[in-house]
């Protein structure tokens, strides 16, 4: 064999069955072989197990699915290269044209934009209330024939709780799925209610680190079948590596979760006592008008803390640029904090009486809180709504 040859065809090392590596390696491979054709077609046939093609399934990308699963409390899982990939795929399998889906306003707002203009170009349609109105869903579940409920909890950015058992329960009244994209209560809380889907982004407090993308759809079996094909034409799929770099971050994610929960129930109590601040949202205080729903409803609370200032939009905007330990951008969950601006939450595509449901307002501030010393954000916090000044 010449070289040229040879670097092709690499010489190839065996593991032992019996000496196993104690982190699974990258199989950064797109293609697997079998022998044989015959071998081949039975694996394309489901008739043997295998691997063939990555945009189909790669056992790193499997190990993710199956750990996923795992941790929301379900038989199955599909990863996507991003969150928003896994709510597009998601919708696109499950609805067809002149299906109805009832949807919140509350919403993160790449998830509108894919119900209101990409899936109304193929005729499916939509009816948007607050998350808080459970008399309008029952209004709507029971006039309308609808295929889906999507829904989050806690929502983007004030931290609202939606009611899961009364939404489960209407869902399952007039035979509709429901859809939890779970990504702010994360991958340990509300598995036990009756949700069909569930879909996150991995972005956040999954790979926790922000330095990759990815998403996932977890589901029972049965559901993931109906939907597996559609999206391996698709074909939104994640890169081994990213999987991998997931794989890893989920080692700490339960510690990271905690821990960013506590600093944030203690930066939201020093906010919640502060004179610039008008109100906070943060469902582990006592004062947010769902506390108790939030404690019946979830373990930890989250890293998500979000106010505003009796200041508004000036005060805000001394306020971020005041900040030194938060980094001023976009997504959450990560070891280090971030801010929002309101300037920076857009909700231009909503009515005014939309705009009031979403209760967000000039002096709106979203904090992720991160893994630095909680003293520290603390004192950055204080020195920042000094900076930010009074009314
Ligand atoms: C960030 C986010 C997404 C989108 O995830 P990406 O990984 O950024 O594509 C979807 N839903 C929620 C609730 C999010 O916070």
């Amino acid at each position: 064999m010449k070289k040229p040859t040879r670097v092709n065809h690499p010489p190839r090392v065996d593991v032992p069955a019996d000496n196993q590596p104690v982190v699974a390696p990258i199989y950064q491979t797109v293609k697997f072989e079998f022998e044989t054709v015959d071998e081949t077609l039975r694996h394309l046939r489901g008739e043997r197990p295998g691997f063939f093609y990555t945009r189909t399934s790669n056992p790193t990308l499997r190990q993710l699915e199956l750990l996923l699963a795992e941790l929301q409390g379900r038989d199955d899982c599909l990863v996507t290269a991003s969150g928003v990939s896994a709510v597009t795929q998601t919708l696109l399998a499950l609805t067809k044209q002149g299906d109805h889906v009832l949807c919140f306003v509350e919403t993160y707002n790449p998830t509108r934009y894919v119900i209101r203009r990409l899936l109304g170009r193929f005729g499916v349609t939509h009816t948007m209330l607050s998350i808080e109105d459970v008399a309008g869903m029952e209004r709507v579940l029971s006039s309308t024939k609808t295929r889906l409920v999507l829904f989050e909890s806690p929502t983007n950015p004030v931290t609202k709780i939606a009611d899961i058992p009364a939404i489960t329960g209407l869902a399952r009244k007039y035979n509709a799925l429901t859809v939890l994209d779970n990504t702010f209560a994360g991958l340990h809380q509300h598995g036990e209610f009756d949700i069909d889907v569930y879909v996150h982004s991995l972005t956040k407090y999954a790979s926790g680190a922000g330095d990759v993308m990815g998403g996932a759809v977890i589901a029972r079996s049965d559901i993931i079948r109906t939907m597996r094909t559609d999206f391996g034409v698709i074909g939104n799929v994640l890169d081994p590596h990213a999987a991998f770099l997931i794989l890893r971050g989920l080692k700490t994610y339960f510690v990271r979760y905690k821990a960013q929960s506590e600093s944030a129930q203690r930066i939201a109590e020093l906010l919640a006592a502060h004179p610039a601040v008008a109100r906070v949202h943060y469902p582990g205080l006592p004062s947010h008008p769902q506390h108790a729903l939030a404690r019946a409803q979830m373990k930890d609370f989250g890293g998500i803390v979000t106010f505003d200032l009796k200041g508004g939009a000036e005060a805000a905007k001394r306020f971020v640029e005041a900040l030194k330990l938060f980094a001023l951008t976009a997504s959450l969950g990560s070891t280090e904090s971030l801010v929002v601006a309101p300037q920076m939450m857009a909700v231009r595509d909503l009515t005014p009486e939309q705009q009031r449901m979403s209760a967000i307002t000039e002096g709106t501030v979203r904090l992720s809180i991160g893994l630095e010393d909680p003293d520290d954000l603390i004192e950055d916090v204080t020195r920042a709504l000094e900076a930010a000044g009074g009314q």
